[in-house]
């Protein structure tokens, strides 16, 4: 049976926007393809927690299709594949186009740094027969999430040698873990009376990490017990501490969630979820046309600051060295670079509406998203991209049928956020953010979707090949 549409139906369909869902929008193949590929990006997830665990695998993923190390000033060919290890928390991996390097590097940026807990300079004390760590939470958190789950120790110490020990402890099954402890609700009259903001102060973020004592009837002998165990196992004192990072996470892996398994639960989507498809988009297109780079900065969630951050010359400095290199000036090659500030955007929440403006927001399941300006407070403190370079970018997704959304975060003056795509762009680079919908960003355990993750992937591979 045909029915023929009116002019009002036909007009609205050319006139009107209309969102697309990944579900109806793709193939059952493309479908399918999303799920293998979350299992790949769910490993990626376990497999490095921290920056320096990030760049660690991520260098090993990017040697295993040969790319190598990269130096300031070595000769480099088209076709070459480098990576550049900024301190061990950072990465610029790059290949190299076929066409000259005056047409600009087409790279997109995420971080690999998550919200967590750090430890204190001097972390350890004993209270009433309990050995606690000092910590300092790390990036934008909801202080009462990280109470009361199971959390891991992962990080470095440079001991008084020089010597250099990793430690990860609590992720696997035999391993002890670690404990922040939260009132009870018997107790907790006062507490439940106070703005969430207030319920557990940061210096109440102290993780138990032990109860017996080294022997009888000695005054610290619990905190002697623990710095013994440390000495043991890795040769550590407690002057150690104060030249190391170790941070708390929690222990939790990467997991399907729904009886569908079409969601993944993890600690750190934001921004592993980038980070990893822009690897996996970088070594998929063979022999660009551009030099293609895929920069994992540090320090994100705290400002992009220090020498590992996005705001550091380091990232510019290998795109000048590589103009250098082919003798072409770096002001024209960052004036012709083109940018993916990779990096999530928070998704509607259905338990959440009031926080957001439904007609500007991003939504789980409707692909990857687009954010031309973030900031808070009237558009402040945004990159906020051109029009001209939203619209090459939509046109790029639209051409490869990958399905795209637009967002802002969230509703007028209800909050706000930032990336590093402002940090790019003061460089004369075109710069647009696009990444995927969260659900309960920055909490322990965050929830993306499958083909939503599949659509940076695609959004990626379509970017380095254009
Ligand atoms: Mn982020
Ligand atoms: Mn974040």
């Amino acid at each position: 049976m045909s029915e023929t549409k009116s002019q009002a139906q036909l007009l609205k369909e050319q006139l009107f926007y209309k969102a697309q869902n990944t579900y109806n929008a793709l193939s059952d193949e493309d479908i399918s393809a999303a799920y293998d590929y979350a299992e790949g990006y769910k490993k990626y997830l376990d497999a490095g927690k921290i920056e320096r665990e990030c760049v660690k695998e991520s260098i090993k993923m990017l040697e295993a299709d040969g790319f190598t190390p990269y130096t300031f000033g070595m000769p480099v060919t088209a076709g070459g594949k480098y990576y550049y290890n900024n301190r061990g928390k950072g990465l610029s991996a790059f290949v190299i186009g076929t066409e000259s390097i005056e047409n600009g590097v087409y790279f997109a940026a995420s971080h690999i740094d998550s919200p967590r807990v750090d430890l204190k300079a001097h972390p350890l004390y004993e209270a009433d027969g309990l050995g606690y760590l000092k910590t300092h939470y790390y990036g934008g958190i909801k202080k009462y999430q990280w109470t009361a789950i199971p959390l891991a120790l992962h990080g470095s110490v440079v001991k008084a040698d020089g010597s250099v020990v990793d430690i990860v402890i609590g992720e696997d099954d035999s391993d002890p873990v670690f404990y922040i402890d939260d009132l009870l609700p018997h107790l907790a009259a006062d507490q439940m009376k106070k703005p969430m903001k207030d319920a557990i102060a940061g210096e109440q973020l102290n993780i138990l990490s032990g109860s017996k004592p080294f022997e009888r009837n000695l005054p610290e002998g619990v905190k002697l017990n623990i710095m013994k165990i440390l000495y043991d196992k890795y040769g550590m004192t407690e002057a150690d501490f104060i030249s190391a990072e170790i941070a708390a996470v929690p222990t939790f892996k990467a997991r399907d969630v729904g009886f569908d398994r079409s969601l993944i639960g993890s600690y750190g989507h934001d921004d592993r979820v980038c980070a990893y498809p822009s690897l996996t988009a970088l070594m998929a297109v063979k022999n660009p046309q551009h030099t293609i780079m895929a920069i994992l900065a540090d320090k994100e969630e705290v400002g992009s600051d220090g020498n590992t951050g996005m705001q550091s010359v380091m990232y510019f400095d290998v795109i000048n060295d590589l103009a250098r290199t082919f003798g072409v000036s770096d002001i024209v090659v960052r004036a012709n670079s083109k940018c993916l500030s990779s990096d999530v955007n928070a998704a509607f929440d259905p338990n959440f509406p009031e926080v957001s403006e439904r007609r500007n927001s991003c939504f789980v399941n409707n692909g990857v998203v687009i954010t031309k300006y973030t900031g808070a407070k009237g558009k402040s403190g945004t990159n906020d991209a051109s029009a001209e370079f939203a619209g090459y970018i939509r046109n790029l997704l639209d051409a490869k049928g990958i399905v795209w959304q637009t967002s802002e975060l969230g509703k007028i003056d209800q909050g706000g956020g930032g990336t590093v795509a402002k940090y790019i762009a003061k460089h004369n680079i075109d710069v647009i953010d696009l990444g995927v919908p969260v659900l309960s960003m920055h909490a322990p355990y965050e929830v993306v979707s499958k083909t939503d993750v599949y659509m940076v992937h695609k959004a990626l591979v379509a970017f380095f090949g254009a």
